[in-house]
């Protein structure tokens, strides 16, 4: 047997295809592999957040809290304003409001309040729940108060803050382990705005809806009002011309869907949609106007 060094046939290291097709398709390739691995993580992280118990959430958010104190960043677990009519009112409708959920020790939220004019809440760990001064003057009722805040409020009790803080840590961390990292300051910055602009998915909102609509009629014997809250948000979408809505919106399922996912468990719970309203305080108006 003889060996010899055969040439290899011409063209064989040039692909069949355009290079540009090629490099379009590795491209493609990985964005999708990036998306994927993104959506991993946040679905286990979350799932891993809702297993916390809440008392190490409370740790965890108490920490945070120490930590934007001694950095100087706003922390979102603080709140500035000083014990004001408002807040006694708004405190002591919450305590209504746990007690219709059924939410007790060490599992009750610490309520904050904005005077910034921005159309939104937010609930996040540690129980934690902040209501701005922009979204407040704008309800027509106790009704519509009560039901934002049971909303918020579920999201504390069926654990969603866990489970969105989770999530976008493990998101988070990922991003870290890429090159580019930040120091102590800014990686601060960026907790302050993962918790405080949590992504919850449509179904833990329509869960909030849906526990939220039990303490409205828990507290008044009917739901009557509890709508009104999302006819608001008809509302603000149709003046929002810069589209700088707060996330709020963006994740919340519609509301033409909310409102009539409200009528439909009503009746299905055989509460009443019809009952007599309640008035806000008849100075709250000059409450939220006056500085804190
Ligand atoms: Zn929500």
């Amino acid at each position: 047997m003889k060996y010899y060094n055969r040439l290899p046939k011409e063209g064989v290291n040039t692909p069949q295809r355009h290079p540009l097709t090629e490099f379009l398709r590795l491209t493609v390739a990985a964005i999708v592999a990036l998306l994927l691995f993104v959506l991993l993580l946040n679905s286990a992280g979350g799932r891993l957040g809702g297993l916390i118990p809440f008392r190490v959430e409370l740790w965890v958010a108490q920490r945070l809290d120490d930590a934007f104190a001694q950095s100087g960043v706003e922390s979102p677990f603080s709140s500035r304003a000083s014990e004001t009519e408002l807040i006694r009112y708004l405190t002591q409708l919450g305590r209504q409001v746990e007690q219709a959920l059924g939410m007790s020790a060490p599992m009750v939220v610490k309520l904050h309040y904005s005077d910034e004019d921005t159309f939104n809440a937010y609930a996040t760990l540690g129980g934690h729940v902040t209501l701005y001064k922009g979204l407040l003057k704008e309800l027509p009722h106790e009704n519509a108060l009560v039901m934002l805040m049971a909303h918020e409020y579920s999201h504390v009790q069926l654990r969603h803050t866990a489970r969105g803080v989770g999530g976008g840590l493990a998101v988070a961390v990922g991003a870290a382990l890429l090159p580019g990292g930040s120091g102590v300051e800014g990686r601060l910055y960026s907790i302050s705005s993962l918790v405080s602009n949590l992504n919850f998915s449509r179904s833990m909102e329509t869960e909030a809806d849906q526990n939220a609509l039990h303490a409205v009629h828990q507290i008044y014997g009917h739901v009557n009002g509890a709508a009104d809250l999302f006819g608001l948000f008809v509302k603000f979408r149709g003046v929002d011309k810069d589209g700088k809505l707060d996330r709020f919106f963006s994740t919340h399922p519609l509301d033409a869907q909310r409102i009539g996912s409200i009528s439909q468990s009503a009746m299905e719970q055989g509460w009443a949609l019809e009952g007599s309203l309640t008035g806000l305080p008849a100075d709250f108006q000059q409450w939220l106007n006056a500085t804190r």
